[in-house]
């Protein structure tokens, strides 16, 4: 277990010196990340797997995106510790509980991978549609909206999607966390998750509205350095609350397809 907590003090270190994580994401990837290794070197192999893809792609194309996206996103490239446990806390229960119930490793080995492939749908998803230069349509008016937007849809952020969970659920296999029977479920599992991440996200996912330029976002305080007031949504429900819930429904879909 220590040499597990030290792998992951160092890759968690690099992702932090890269400019991938902020100080507290540096600790929370380090207790995940730590917890996932002592689970076994395929829990950990995966996360890494995990972690790379999701940074990669939110760094190509990062200007442009930035510059997309700067008027209504809450939160930029750098994961803090929030985004990480929002990403990672299932996947890191999972592993918790595989520690305490080895009998079960294999089942719960399936789960969290379910879960992590959500996370990272998602997030493909999010990273394909910001760097198309189109705009999305909101899935709840059926409108377009600015780019970035939490619930808005479009095509190519679709397929990034799509192909996304499928492409983390043969991570999964490659890394030796599931076996070749449960990649279909895994990849059902993460478009699952990453489809009730835009539906909640929609109409459920709190918007903020900033007075000064009249415009509706996600950050509390805008761009413009005024601080935004709830507009509508529910006001506790923030885009990590809604990336739980994402990873929580991957995991779920994988339990309710029959492990
Ligand atoms: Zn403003």
């Amino acid at each position: 277990m220590a040499t597990a907590f030290g792998l992951a003090a160092l890759i968690a270190g690099i992702a932090w010196r890269s400019g991938s994580l902020s100080k507290s994401g540096l600790l929370a990837a380090f207790l995940v990340g730590g917890t996932a290794m002592s689970a076994g070197s395929s829990w950990g192999r995966f996360l890494v797997l995990w972690f790379v893809s999701a940074s990669l792609a939110s760094r190509i194309g990062r200007r442009q995106k930035e510059r997309a996206t700067a008027d209504v996103v809450a939160k930029g490239g750098q994961r803090d510790a929030a985004q990480v446990l929002a990403n990672g806390g299932v996947y890191g229960l999972c592993a918790v509980g595989a520690l305490v119930l080895p009998t079960q490793a294999a089942l719960l080995a399936t789960v969290g991978a379910g879960a992590l492939v959500a996370a990272g749908a998602d997030t493909l998803a999010t990273e394909t549609g910001t760097l198309w230069r189109g705009q999305p349509w909101s899935l709840r008016t059926g409108s377009r909206v600015p780019t970035g937007s939490s619930g808005a849809v479009s095509v190519p952020g679709t397929l990034g999607m799509l192909l996304g969970a499928w492409l983390l659920a043969l991570g999964a296999l490659f890394t030796g966390l599931i076996p070749a029977d449960r990649v279909f479920h895994v990849t059902l599992a993460g478009m699952a998750g990453a489809t009730a991440d835009t539906l909640v996200g929609a109409w459920w996912q709190t918007r903020r509205w900033c007075p000064t330029c009249e415009r509706e976002t996600e950050q509390s305080v805008h761009q413009c350095g005024t601080t935004t007031q709830p507009w509508r949504g529910l006001p506790w429900l923030d885009n990590d609350r809604v990336n739980v819930l994402c990873t929580a429904v991957g995991a779920a879909t994988v339990l309710l397809l029959g492990v």
